[in-house]
């Protein structure tokens, strides 16, 4: 179940071995530009509408922005725990979503009992929380998992921006009082930053008010600026913050500053934070006795990042008409190393790049030049290093990056130090 730990075990593999392949041509019934390169490029592969396998390289990817987001949500005290798919459908009448909610996918067994394949785990979140909580000195505290979703999207034709199936981070804070409510409020607002900037996608990321439901007053998203969005948002050209299409209909003026010039520009939201109140709390009776013996109502925030939706974000922020371009911090590997005509000096460097423990895939197919640059352009690895009859006979080893038009010829013995 671990991703992280397989993949952060493997650092290298060899392209001969890859059981995907790339393809060629453009996909008929895929209309995305994340959904055409991802699996064109052996990323993913479509099962049907909305929903995806993850093939190596892509899962390499999933599992690079899971830990980012692991260690992050770990620093503010977040407990990893991972909750059931399959939910009892009477939690979900208890909060009245069963029927309120459109989207849910509802199951049945022979026997004729209902379920519900979890959309969002507030129904299983409270109940586990008040099964262990009794005291007020429990409080405050965190859970958050990586779990699949299940949504009946209807227009499931953005790839794998918005599946039918797909994985996201769902944090859930506890709190007794609004002022710490608050404060964790920030906390993950400013660990929401980090996430995004370590994902590479950082300065194209605004954090946008949106509206809070009937329970506060606002809530935040946060949305990618790129063609491809679904949202349109309002940047505010003073702060920098931005406002949904939402609250720009009731507000003339940035709730941050106050300014009132703003440009539009369409954007994807990634992830979001919720103030939830007693929403799930209520439901469930969740209340705990305070110093003075009084009972008080447990408070809720709700924080969710879509990892399917990030990661296809970062190919529709990062790529060309060749292929993807991964920043480095989520790309499937850091080198593609690519040997032209059977060459003793590759395997070597192969070997080398292992022992320094820099990731790599090793293009050792006997295939065309022509189809291996084709390949690294569509994989979108960030660094290539051809080893050629051509590159030795002027040096060394040829290193390009894949964000880059122009290469450069290292001498091989420099070639570690230059990619450390
Ligand atoms: P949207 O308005 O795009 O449908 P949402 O408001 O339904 O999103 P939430 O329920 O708040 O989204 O889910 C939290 C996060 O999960 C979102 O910010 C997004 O990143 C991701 N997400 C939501 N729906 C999908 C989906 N169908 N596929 C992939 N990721 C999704
Ligand atoms: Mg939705």
């Amino acid at each position: 179940m671990s991703k992280s730990l397989i993949y952060s075990n493997i650092k290298h593999m060899r392209q001969s071995q890859l059981f995907t392949k790339t393809q060629k041509d453009a996909l008929k019934d895929e209309v995305s530009v994340n959904a055409q390169l991802l699996i064109r490029a052996g990323f993913v592969d479509k099962l049907m509408a909305g929903v995806y396998t993850f093939l190596p390289l892509g899962l390499r990817v999933m599992t690079k922005i899971e830990n980012i987001i692991r260690e992050e949500i770990n620093k503010i005290g977040g407990q990893e725990v991972f909750m059931p798919t399959l939910q009892p459908k009477e939690s979900w009448m208890k909060t009245g979503r069963w029927d309120a909610m459109d989207d849910l996918y509802k199951v049945k067994d022979t026997g004729g009992k209902e379920f519900a394949l979890g959309p969002t785990h507030e129904e299983v979140v409270v109940p586990l929380a008040q099964k262990y909580i009794n005291s007020y000195k429990d409080f405050p505290f965190y859970i958050y998992q990586f779990q699949n979703k299940f949504r009946m999207e209807l227009r499931a034709k953005s790839g794998i921006l918005r599946g039918r199936e797909f994985l996201m981070k769902d944090l859930y804070s506890f709190h007794l009082n609004e002022e710490d409510f608050n404060d964790y409020y920030e906390k993950a607002a400013k660990t929401y930053e980090k996430i995004f900037q370590r994902a590479g996608i950082g300065d194209k990321t605004y954090k946008t008010f949106a509206s809070g439901g009937s329970f506060s007053k606002y809530s935040h998203e946060y949305q990618t600026v790129t063609p491809a969005g679904e949202d349109t948002i309002h940047i505010c050209n003073k702060c920098g913050l931005a406002i949904n299409e939402e609250i720009r209909a009731e507000t003339e003026t940035c709730p941050n500053c106050k300014g009132t010039d703003f440009r539009k520009e369409k954007a994807i939201e990634v992830g979001n934070i919720f103030n939830l109140k007693n929403k799930f709390t209520k439901p469930f009776d969740f209340k705990i006795k305070d110093e003075k013996g009084e009972d008080k109502e447990v408070i809720m925030g709700c924080y969710g990042i879509g990892l399917s939706r990030l990661m296809g974000t970062v190919v529709e922020v990062y790529h060309d008409d060749k292929g993807m371009i991964w920043p480095e911090s989520v790309a499937p590997f850091k080198v593609h190393l690519i040997s032209l005509g059977k060459n003793e000096e590759a395997e070597k460097i192969y070997a080398d790049l292992q022992k320094k423990n820099i990731e790599v895939l090793f293009d050792d197919r006997e295939v065309t030049a022509g189809q291996k640059f084709a390949d690294a352009d569509i994989i979108g690895i960030p660094y290539r290093i051809v080893i050629s009859e051509k590159s030795l006979q002027a040096g060394g080893a040829e290193l390009k990056k894949r964000s880059e038009d122009e290469s450069e010829i290292i001498k091989i013995k420099d070639l570690i130090e230059k990619l450390k």
